[in-house]
């Protein structure tokens, strides 16, 4: 389709995270015009965060310059439990947002039909729409980030429960007796192997050193020019690459505690796939590759005979694909 030609009309998919919201404004076909994204200012509130997206969505529409007429809608994943109206998110941890009615606020702000959905799920559309999981029948979706969002389908369809809330697989206890979570329980999945996670255990590694009488020298202090603050999983990766034996440590951790997840996941689901996605499914050799060879060492092997595990190949873009998706589908002009 051309893009100027008069039937081609044009969609915004949005993924809302909590350190990001990411932007893609695409034809009806699918085809990304322009990508951006801003930060999430999660202190603000709700009302600010929603703001910033609708000036977003006001920006990109004047540079893409095809006039809001011409706009079908507008797309958002949440990370959080939506309404099984999908109007509100009830509860997003990580935005600290309780009852937000996001439908109703955006669409009154950017003047466009909004539609929401859980963002993990989103993601998992977007992969069956136009990712790795094109064509699978029985797949999971794992996003690996700032925590860990989950998108099951099962023979062709969203699992979605009888409130709106399955997959929530980053909340799967792993330890009882584990840290606090922001969903109020603990010991979950993703106080375990997200990215804070990784964090988090170096830090508390390196406070427990500090402490010691004959102390391990680090070179993480090096890496992030004296201020922890600026500590980061790049980071660590790289100081366990140069044999750091803190962050050796601790990305060892990180490892099996991804790989338990997915395995009680294969338990459960045998699925035919796990697409991983997410700011950590980009650590290949650090940390997905030996998540993999742990899977497939310790999972059923009955399993893993038609099993594989991929990174995403939508990258950051799976969410607000899926959330693409959402709207065509929607609006019954979906192109598979
Ligand atoms: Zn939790």
């Amino acid at each position: 389709m051309n893009e100027n030609a008069p039937g081609a009309r044009y969609v915004i998919g949005i993924d809302l995270g909590g350190t990001f919201v990411k932007f893609v404004y695409a034809r009806s076909d699918g085809e990304i015009l322009m990508a951006d994204k801003i930060p999430t200012r999660v202190s603000h509130g709700p009302d600010a965060v929603l703001s910033d997206i609708a000036k977003k969505i006001d920006e990109l529409i004047d540079r893409n310059g095809h006039g809001r007429q011409n706009i079908i809608g507008c797309g958002i994943g949440c990370p959080g439990t939506v309404d099984a109206d999908f109007r509100k998110v009830i509860f997003a941890p990580n935005l600290k947002w309780n009852d937000v009615d996001v439908k109703s606020k955006l669409e009154e702000l950017a003047g466009l039909s909004v539609y929401i959905d859980n963002d993990a799920n989103l993601a998992a559309l977007g992969e069956y729409w136009r990712g790795a999981g094109r064509g699978v029948r029985d797949f999971i979706c794992v996003t690996l980030g700032t925590g860990i969002g989950g998108g099951i389908v099962v023979n062709g369809k969203l699992l979605r429960g009888v409130n709106n809330n399955a997959a929530e697989v980053g909340h799967m206890t792993i330890d009882f007796n584990g840290a606090q979570c922001g969903c109020s329980n603990y010991g979950c999945w993703e106080k375990y192997a997200s990215a804070p996670a990784l964090v988090a255990r170096v830090l508390n590694f390196l406070s427990i050193n500090k402490n010691q009488r004959s102390k391990i020298p680090s070179i993480i202090f090096e890496l992030c020019s004296n201020d922890l603050s600026k500590l980061n999983c790049e980071l660590i990766f790289e100081a366990a690459r140069r044999g750091d034996p803190m962050a050796k440590s601790a990305v060892n951790q990180q490892i099996e505690f991804t790989a338990i997840g997915l395995i009680n996941l294969i338990y459960i689901f045998n699925p035919n796939k796990i697409i991983l996605s997410g700011g950590l499914s980009a650590a290949g050799e650090d940390l997905i590759k030996p998540v993999i060879d742990t899977v497939f060492k310790k999972a059923p092997k009955v399993s893993l005979r038609d099993f594989e595990i991929k990174v995403s190949n939508l990258g950051n873009d799976a969410g607000s694909m899926g959330a693409i998706f959402l709207v065509l589908n929607e609006k019954n002009i979906l192109e598979m």
